[in-house]
C-alpha cells in the first residue's frame, strides 16, 4: 500500500501517519515526491485495510501498490530519480557517458585512459579493482592497489569513479573508495550482498542478470532500496541467447519497459553485451536512440595488452567520435518527445 499525503501535510501529519502504520505492525517509508510525500508501507503479508488510514489527517489518498516491486515502481514515486555524484546527475537530465578500462593495470594506465576520455566527453570513469573472471588463473585485478590509482585518478581529473564490489568481504574497502559501486551480473541475485548495498551511502550500479528477466532485476533493486538507499542505478549489459555472433545480446526493449515500470534511472553497457569492438559503437549510438539515461563503455589505450576485455575495448579515438555522435542521436530523440 501507498499512503499518498496531500500537498499542504504538514511534518507533525506525516509523522503521526508513520507512527500509527508502525503502531500497527507495519513498516512504513516517506518517499519525498516533486510536490508531496507518499509513504510505502511494507513487508505486509496481506494487503493492508486502508479504510483507517484515509481517516488521518493529511492524507489524500491510500493507493493499493499492483507491482510486486514497491520501492522502485513508478506508482510509489511517478517522478524520475536523478541520482547525483560528484556533481554529475544520472536520470533524465541528458546522458551520461561512463567510460574506462575494463580493469585498473597500472597508475599510467589508468591516468592516461582517464585523461583520454575524459577530453573526448566522458564524466565519470570506470574500472575494475576487483574482477570477476571466468577462470581462476585469469587477471583478477589489483584489488586495493587498483582502488588507490582509481582514487588518484579522481583527484587529477575531478570525475567520480564507479568500480565493481564483488563479495561482502571487501564491500567497506571498495565503498571508502568509489563514487558508485556497481554490483556486477554475476552477483545480481546474491541477496546478502544486495542488502549490504542497501545500507551503503554510496549510489549503487546494479547490472542486470545476464539470464534474469526485467522484474527479477527490479526486484533486486527492490533489495537495495528496502535497506535505505534510494540511490540506484540500473545498468542493461545484455542477456545470455543461442546467437555465438556476439557475447551477449542487447535487450534494448528493456530501456523503455524499466522506464515505464520504475522511477530509477536506466543507462546501457554495449561493451561487455557485444564483446567485440565493432559492435560496440553501433549498439552505443542505438542506446542513444532509445534514450538511456547514460552508456557505460570500455576503452583502452593499447586494447590488444589489455589484462581484460581488450577484444571488446574501444580505442580513444573511436570514443572521442562515439561521443559527438551519442550526444548528437539522443538530442535528436529528445527534441522529438518534447514536441509530443
Ligand atoms: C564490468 O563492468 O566490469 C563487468 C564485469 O560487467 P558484467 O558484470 O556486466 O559482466
Ligand atoms: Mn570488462
Amino acid at each position: 500500500m501507498l499512503v499518498v499525503m496531500r500537498r499542504d501535510a504538514g511534518k507533525e501529519q506525516i509523522e503521526a501517519v508513520i507512527s500509527e502504520l508502525e503502531a500497527k505492525g507495519y513498516k512504513a517509508r516517506p518517499i519525498p515526491g516533486g510536490d508531496r510525500v507518499s509513504i510505502a508501507v511494507l513487508f505486509n503479508k496481506e494487503p493492508v485495510d486502508s479504510t483507517w488510514v484515509q481517516e488521518l489527517p493529511g492524507v489524500k489518498e491510500a493507493i493499493t501498490v499492483t507491482r510486486p516491486f514497491k520501492l522502485v515502481s513508478r506508482e510509489t514515486k511517478p517522478e524520475d530519480t536523478v541520482v547525483s555524484v560528484g556533481g554529475v546527475k544520472i536520470g533524465n537530465q541528458g546522458m551520461v557517458i561512463i567510460a574506462g578500462p575494463c580493469a585498473i593495470e597500472s597508475e599510467d594506465q589508468a591516468m592516461v585512459i582517464a585523461e583520454q576520455v575524459k577530453a573526448a566527453g566522458a564524466e565519470i570513469f570506470r574500472g575494475g579493482a576487483f574482477k570477476p573472471r571466468t577462470s581462476p588463473y585469469s587477471f583478477q585485478g589489483l584489488g586495493e592497489a587498483g582502488l588507490k590509482i582509481l582514487e588518484k585518478v579522481r583527484q587529477t581529473t575531478g570525475m567520480p569513479v564507479v568500480t565493481e564490489v564483488m563479495d561482502l568481504v571487501c564491500f567497506d574497502m571498495v565503498e571508502a573508495y568509489a563514487d558508485i559501486v556497481q554490483i556486477g551480473t554475476r552477483n545480481m541475485q546474491n541477496f546478502s550482498l544486495l542488502r549490504r548495498a542497501g545500507q551503503s551511502k554510496r549510489p549503487v550500479l546494479l547490472k542486470r542478470g545476464m539470464s534474469a528477466t526485467v522484474e527479477e532485476w527490479l526486484m533486486a533493486a527492490e533489495y537495495i532500496m528496502a535497506e535505505g538507499n534510494p540511490n540506484v542505478i540500473l545498468c542493461e549489459r545484455g542477456v545470455r541467447t543461442f546467437v555465438r555472433h556476439s557475447r551477449n545480446t542487447l535487450d534494448f526493449s528493456a530501456v523503455p519497459v524499466v522506464q515505464r515500470e520504475s522511477h530509477l534511472p536506466i543507462i546501457v553497457d554495449p561493451s561487455h553485451a557485444a564483446g567485440f569492438r565493432d559492435q560496440v559503437m553501433p549498439l552505443a549510438r542505438a542506446a542513444a536512440a532509445v534514450s538511456a539515461h547514460g552508456v557505460m563503455v570500455e576503452v583502452h589505450n593499447e586494447p590488444e595488452k589489455a589484462r581484460s576485455d581488450g577484444v571488446q575495448s574501444l580505442y580513444p579515438q573511436q570514443f572521442e567520435v562515439l561521443c559527438k555522435q551519442m550526444r548528437a542521436i539522443y538530442d535528436v530523440f529528445q527534441t522529438t518527445e518534447r514536441l509530443k
